[in-house]
């Protein structure tokens, strides 16, 4: 029998919005439902799409501080920085990056509820459900009293601390693979040896939250269950599946996950406005499948797939409409339907409309061609962080699991 997939959506999702100049819009998620209805994904026999649930306090609870909830929902009442002078910048709301408005707290319960049922459907197996996609989720930088990064509660913690809850004793490998360094989940369960946290991202010397180096390794009894590959600029798809296939299912294996927890960000892409590491839509396409494997070959084929950034909203749609054409093992022809093409055109006039699911990243040839140096240095920055995987983190997983 063919594996059932989720899909956690709701037109309410367009409601966790920061307003018309920020970079994270609603559309993104929008035109990723659309493109995967019109390539027929949304018909697919084993596919159920599930409307999401608000998380509940005591939910939200397991990470968040009370008071931090509590004036998430007096500012989202208010919709304003009236109340309290400084009070929402100590708690990290302000202009900028996580702007308040109105509707904020139900708008991010929503999202934490989503990744909720995710993890919920994949525990339970509800109808059958081995993968449950939540692509509105993945806000992975909010700290426990803090917004951060444009994320408010941290679904993908409340997620996990739900399973921890639920599930007592189950081991949940967590792998995010967004341009940024996922600090809010990294903190939350930093001295949590049943979490093993792997993140990719663009090193913290040039980006955002400047955090996610190798000696952040863990504390306590998490010493060696937070594993960091901080990245260099203009990182393209071969370098970053050459260190990711030999490292990621050799961790998986030494840890013996009951299930995946995946934070997809697409900010990685080469032409990403926020950030500048250099993959095209066919490299995430790959690390997807390469994810995958790793979920049926070490994690009893399990798998919680949530969002992430991106902030192209012509990649948004084509890199996630791949990840459910994975779960669902459907291959996709590469012309996108016609029908998406106009709408994204008419959507996102600003950014060149695609017609083809995969890109290349055709400017990096050029690099490697131009800069010997660039190549030799990033090769060489993919042994060693081999080598820290093979002789830092492996032996403490090893002989702790
Ligand atoms: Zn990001």
């Amino acid at each position: 029998m063919a594996k059932e997939v989720g899909l956690i959506y709701s037109d309410d999702f367009a409601k966790y919005n920061f307003g018309t100049e920020h970079p994270l819009r609603p559309v993104r998620v929008e035109l990723t439902y659309s493109l995967m209805k019109h390539y027929g994904l949304l018909d697919h026999e084993n596919l159920q799409v599930i409307p999401p649930r608000m998380a509940t306090d005591d939910e939200i609870g397991q990470v968040h501080s009370r008071d931090y909830v509590d004036v998430i929902k007096k500012y989202s009442v208010l919709g304003t920085y009236s109340g309290i002078p400084r009070e929402p910048f100590f708690y990290g709301l302000g202009p900028g990056d996580n702007p308040i408005f109105r509707g904020m707290y139900e708008a991010s319960a929503l999202v934490a509820g989503a990744s909720i049922m995710a993890a919920e459907t994949v525990m339970n197996q509800t109808n059958g459900i081995h993968y449950c996609f939540n692509p509105a989720g993945g806000l992975h930088h909010a700290l426990r009293a803090k917004a951060s990064g444009f994320c408010i509660f941290n679904d993908i913690a409340v997620a996990i601390a739900y399973i921890k809850k639920k599930y007592p004793g189950t081991k949940i490998m967590y792998v995010d693979i967004d341009v940024h360094h996922g600090d809010g989940v990294q903190w939350i369960f930093y001295d949590d040896p049943d979490v093993l946290k792997v993140d990719f991202h663009e090193s913290g010397e040039f980006l955002f939250p400047g955090t996610g180096f190798t000696d952040e390794i863990g504390e306590g009894r998490g010493r060696g269950f937070q594993v960091n590959f901080p990245l260099l600029p203009k990182f393209y798809d071969d370098l970053y599946l050459n260190l990711f296939t030999r490292t990621v299912p050799e961790l998986a294996k030494a840890f013996r996950p009951d299930v995946v927890v995946t934070q997809l960000g697409v900010d990685t892409h080469f032409n990403d406005p926020l950030a500048s590491l250099a993959l095209s839509t066919s490299g995430q396409e790959k690390i997807i499948r390469e994810i995958h494997k790793v979920v049926k070959n070490y994690a009893h084929d399990r798998w919680v797939p949530l969002g992430g950034g991106g902030y192209l909203m012509t990649v948004v749609p084509r890199s996630w409409t791949m990840c459910l054409a994975e779960l669902l093992g459907v291959n996709l022809p590469n012309k996108i339907p016609e029908a998406w093409v106009k709408e994204a055109a008419t959507q996102v006039p600003e950014e060149v409309t695609p017609t083809l699911l995969r890109d290349y990243n055709a400017k990096i040839e050029g690099v490697l061609l131009r800069d010997a140096e660039f190549l030799i240095d990033r090769e060489q920055h993919v042994e060693r962080l081999v080598k820290y995987v093979h002789e830092t983190i492996l032996p403490i997983i090893e002989g702790k699991s």
